[in-house]
């Protein structure tokens, strides 16, 4: 008998992490003999799951908080997003070198692209400065995007952000009516169900959004949030977070296995989790 290979997520927490769920779910689909499992390393530990990986033969590692960064300095080299992010959440073996890679953004344009949204040419306002907004301006401006106005409550974090692409600038709310794309990458909305109190604080006012523009949450928990109601009720067409879930662990089996897998029978798996949590204020994690 072949012996299982083994890929695991690192990061604290991952108790709720789809992760395990989605890859899995792949794997058995294929019958790719690999076991996906999770393991909770405490912060400042990113480089000795690298170490670990090395001596067990880990074949696959999904990274995410807080290591993303520590183990860009602990990988043998870094693809261009990673390079540019200075951070990973994919670690793929290459002959005997260990290459990070960032599969986020290109897991955003992947999932935009499977709804029939090409993001060339597009004037694009991104809420959010952090680790997902800087993925997305990054792939964006790679992508071709027209224009980007980065919208943060941190305007410093937004600038630095804006380093990232040559037509990314800090942006300010009003700068929203006249996007073609929408989205919101900050973490407001999370865990708050439409019916929670809590849900009057939206990324952006809906009164600002309008029938001709595509809007994206990328809060998938829950996966309807009450500003995607409020933008659908504006007339937008909406895209929920999960699609850019799926994608970039797509691309993470892409990375690992060197071939895409069914990225339906992911989101089927994604979904039954979700529903099974959806009375669950704190939700799941990546
Ligand atoms: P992060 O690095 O912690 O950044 C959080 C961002 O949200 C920052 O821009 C922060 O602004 C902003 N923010 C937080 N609370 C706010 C508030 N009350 N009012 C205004 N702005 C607020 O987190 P992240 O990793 O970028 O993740 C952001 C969101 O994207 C999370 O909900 C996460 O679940 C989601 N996400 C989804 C996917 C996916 O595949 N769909 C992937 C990655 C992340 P400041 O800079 O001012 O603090």
């Amino acid at each position: 008998m072949t012996q299982r290979r083994l890929a695991a997520l690192i990061g604290s927490p991952v108790a709720h992490s789809l992760s395990p769920v989605i890859h899995q779910a792949a794997f058995d689909a294929a019958d790719v003999e690999w076991n996906y499992t999770a393991f909770d390393v405490a912060a400042g530990r990113g480089a000795d799951a690298i170490a670990a990986m090395r001596v067990l033969g880990i074949a696959g590692l999904s990274v995410t908080m807080p290591h993303k960064h520590d183990v860009a300095d602990a990988v043998d080299r870094l693809d261009p997003a990673a390079a540019a992010l200075r951070s990973v959440n994919t670690v793929s073996w290459v002959g005997d070198e260990l290459v990070g890679s960032s599969t986020d953004g290109a897991g955003f344009i992947a999932a935009l692209a499977e709804d029939g949204v090409e993001v060339g040419g597009a004037g694009v306002a991104i809420i959010g400065a952090g680790g997902a907004a800087r993925s997305l301006i990054d792939a964006l401006g790679r992508s071709g995007a027209r224009s980007i106005r980065v919208i943060n409550r941190t305007v410093d974090r937004a600038a630095s952000a804006c380093v990232l692409a040559a037509v990314a600038e800090v942006g300010t709310a009003a700068d929203i009516d006249a996007a073609d794309l929408v989205v919101n990458a900050s973490s407001v909305g999370m865990g708050i169900s439409p019916s929670d109190a809590r849900a009057i604080d939206l990324p952006c006012d809906p009164d600002r959004l309008r029938p001709s523009q595509i809007v994206v949450d990328l809060v998938y928990h829950p996966q309807h949030t009450t500003w995607l109601v409020a933008a659908e009720r504006a007339g937008a067409r909406t895209i929920d977070g999960l699609g850019m879930l799926i994608h970039q662990a797509a691309l993470q089996q892409l990375a690992w296995l060197g071939a895409l897998p069914d990225v339906g029978v992911m989101r089927s798996a994604a979904e039954d989790v979700l529903a099974r949590r959806s009375r669950r204020p704190d939700g799941p994690g990546r």
